[in-house]
């Protein structure tokens, strides 16, 4: 049953457009079922009806005509009870409605399931037969699965089929896709397809009327190119491999021959088609050809045709006549971005960067999140490559990507630009005076750091020293663990950026979602596997290397803070310390004049919220990473698109922590501040404040609206909205009474630059 499911899915997936992926699952479902009849109705948003989009079994002329109200007939009342119903004789069921174009009166058996994609009805699958029975129940389980599967498919194809034409029109209802905000800020441009990655599942197959010989020479050149480029490949490697190794050679030869898939290529080309495409869609069907097949050896040999198929993609791209021209507003959109594709576009022509994968914290993100760039990731619907070309809204607050909007709604997204330009020009007075509350409560802000570039943005905006320098962002852009001479001199740099401000430097923060390219942890749960601070402690030989560079690198200036990621209890907390004050006297009898540091750790883990006061009496100072803390109290990935949502910094679970810590802290006397990305939001700034944070970590980006929202409100404004906010039961209050209380107190303006996480 499986491999049937997952036969249907691939096939679906693989489809030339929607239309043919709908046919293919009604044609496969009647199949696998043995049934007379498999249909799928979907929703049309435009008529706010089911509309029969596909059939198996009922009058084909009814497809796109036959159609019924949200809640008519069994189709409907699948739709509102959002469960199968499953019965033996439909026409009996009060709920029956004859649609008499669809010639269905002959079907007595009745089984529909809903299509649902997160949480939102698409429509019903349907299947029915002439004899009078219930359907069994692995038959209805089968069809739940398959729904299940399809429904992310069938999302993305309608995403897709709503992209041309754009009409702006007063009445267009907007396509808005969810992903994870990386940057906040909003974008608005044409969208540029992110072109180097070679995912031959993203090139259409677009038919072409003209210059057929041209596309027939652009390939056989690219031919010619890869057999070349094989033999030189052969001629370098040729003494490192077997005899059985260099034979894929030789096949790789024999697939680019005329008799073969080179051959199969070029009658595709023949048949009216542009040579990308035509060579994606025949690698694709010997793909799947591959995958259905038994042998795990045969269905290895795909990976050859994929890597062939690249390797002459990889040609024919480089080979495309026109050069790619960035417009002056651009988005970069695609699969997987990387930083080499962020920095390829003129800084000035790009307005916001949104990928289908990838993670807040891939290197990407973090080098958007320090130019500024509007980013969205893990947008999982996107419909890629169909989105090329057309104009979207990004919405980093909300990590939402928008398009098929009105003029209206667009203007809207302009105004808030705008706005934002201005508050930040209005913002320029405020770079050299101190932050403090309305009625002179000085708060310290403190910037985020990783790369050099962060630096310039950070001194410029008035930072008064580093709350969180994430030392695994230098690491993340070598080939190799740098040296103690390597690190001593990216540390230093950052000292002495800052000196005499104080640096916090935070040691080694991999696992998770940062993984190094040559040190590579493998895990069924990273997040909470080998992480942060256990991965150091295990390797004493990186953290000491590590706390040595930092030590030395500190030398004179004495503006070093070192900081503990990731702990969940004390003895963790007391190596580390051990560990470091090991490295320091090594370090002092090496001959360095440099102070002990001071030494922090992060409370992110629930654990060490409860030992916050154990923790505390051990350390110099605390910081609280709210990302993961939020993360792991809620049990909600904040990577992960899926249950975004759910990622709800407000929820009063995180808010109790928060203030509990504090609490805690001040009874020993220990300084906390706060790193995660609550520190950076204008809202969650005046509950942290409340609470009494005096000190505040963000990146360089939010350092301006922070200190602005800090000075518009009075700390006793902020502990009467801390009270009530204390007092509600969850998360969705706490943001509506925000809205309300600021609204009403004319600081309205905040509301508007707070991201969505933040927000719900
Ligand atoms: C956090 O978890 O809040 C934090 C600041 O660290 P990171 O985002 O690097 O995990
Ligand atoms: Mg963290």
């Amino acid at each position: 049953m499986l491999e049937i499911l997952r036969g249907i899915v691939q096939e679906a997936s693989s489809a030339e457009d929607f239309q043919a992926a709908l046919n293919i699952i009604v044609l496969r479902i009647r199949q696998a079922m043995r049934t007379e009849v498999a249909s799928v109705y979907l929703i049309d948003h435009s008529i706010n009806r089911y509309l029969l989009m596909a059939t198996e079994g009922l009058n084909s002329t009814a497809v796109g005509k036959a159609s019924l109200a949200l809640s008519e007939g069994l189709v409907g009342q699948v739709g509102q009870r959002e469960k199968p119903i499953n019965i033996q004789n439909a026409s009996t069921h009060p709920k029956y409605r004859y649609l008499k174009e669809t010639g269905e009166e002959r079907f007595h058996a009745f089984l529909g399931v809903p299509i649902i994609h997160q949480k939102r009805v698409l429509g019903v699958l349907v299947v029915q037969q002439t004899i009078s029975r219930a359907f069994d129940q692995s038959e209805e389980a089968f069809l739940v699965t398959i729904s299940a599967q399809l429904a992310a498919v069938i999302a993305h194809a309608q995403a897709s089929g709503h992209i041309h034409p754009i009409n702006h029109t007063a009445n267009t209802k907007p396509v808005r896709l969810s992903g994870i905000s990386g940057t906040v800020g909003i974008g608005v441009g044409q969208a540029v397809l992110c072109q180097t990655i070679i995912d031959l599942s993203s090139i259409p197959l677009r038919s072409i009327q003209q210059n057929l010989e041209q596309q027939i020479q652009r390939f056989k050149e690219a031919i010619w190119q890869v057999q070349r480029d094989i033999n030189q490949l052969k001629n370098q490697v040729n003494d490192r491999l077997n005899a059985e190794e260099a034979l894929l050679f030789d096949v790789y030869h024999r697939l680019l021959e005329d008799n073969a898939l080179g051959g199969e290529v070029l009658n595709k080309i023949k048949q009216g088609f542009e040579a990308e495409g035509a060579l994606a869609y025949i690698v694709h069907q010997h793909l799947r050809n591959f995958g259905l097949m038994d042998d795990p050896y045969l269905r290895e040999r795909g990976v050859d045709i994929k890597d062939l198929g690249a390797r002459i993609l990889n040609k024919l791209l480089a080979k495309k006549p026109e050069k790619k021209r960035y417009p002056e507003q651009c988005i970069l959109v695609g699969e997987e971005i990387t930083t080499s594709h962020l920095i390829e576009i003129p800084k000035n022509r790009l307005s916001a960067v949104v990928s289908r994968q990838g993670s807040k914290n891939s290197h990407m993100a973090i080098v958007a999140r320090s130019l500024g760039i509007p980013t969205v990731v893990g947008a999982l619907d996107l419909p890629l490559p169909e989105i090329e070309g057309c104009e979207l809204i990004v919405d980093g607050y909300q990590g939402e990507v928008i398009w098929g909007y009105s003029h209206k709604l667009k203007q809207h997204y302009l105004d808030l630009i705008r706005q934002e330009k201005n508050l930040m020009s209005d913002l320029e007075s405020f770079r050299n005076k101190a932050a403090k509350t309305a009625d002179g409560y000085p708060i310290t802000l403190y910037v985020n750091t990783g790369l050099m570039a962060d630096v310039s943005l950070s001194l410029d905006r008035g930072a008064e020293g580093v709350g969180l320098y994430r030392t695994e962002i230098p690491f993340m852009l070598q080939d190799r663990f740098p040296s103690e001479t390597e690190q001593f001199n990216i540390y230093r740099k950052q000292l002495l950026a800052f000196a005499p401000k104080p640096v916090t430097m935070r040691t080694l923060d991999i696992g998770g979602d940062k993984a190094l390219p040559y040190f590579p942890i493998e895990e069924e749960n990273p997040f909470l596997g080998w992480r942060g601070i256990r991965v150091t402690l295990d390797h004493p030989e990186i953290f000491i290397l590590q706390i040595r560079a930092m030590i030395k690198a500190s030398a004179e200036l004495n503006n070093l803070r070192i900081l503990l990621p990731m702990i969940s209890n004390v003895f963790e907390a007391e190596h580390a310390l051990h560990l470091i004050h090991r490295a320091y006297e090594e370090v002092s009898e090496e001959g360095y004049t440099v102070q002990m540091p001071p030494v922090g750790v992060m409370i992110e883990i629930p654990a060490a919220v409860y030992q916050t006061t154990e923790l505390a009496q051990r350390v110099d100072f605390l910081s609280v990473g709210t990302n993961d803390l939020t993360q792991y109290l809620l049990a909600v990935d904040r990577n992960n698109p899926r249950v975004a949502d759910l990622y709800q910094s407000y929820h009063p679970a995180v808010l109790k922590a928060l203030y509990d810590i504090i609490q805690q802290a001040n009874q020993v006397g220990t300084p906390v501040s706060v790193c995660g990305e609550m520190a950076g939001d204008p809202l969650s700034v005046i509950l942290l404040l409340a609470m009494g944070y005096q000190t505040l970590s963000m990146s360089a980006s939010c350092l301006a609206k922070v200190k602005w929202a800090i000075s518009q409100i009075s700390m006793s404004k902020t502990k009467e909205i801390l009270n009530n906010v204390l007092q509600l039961d969850n998360a969705e209050m706490v943001r509506s009474y925000l809205k309300m209380t600021l609204s009403h107190e004319g600081l309205g303006e905040l509301l508007k630059f707070s991201n969505r996480a933040l927000n719900t």
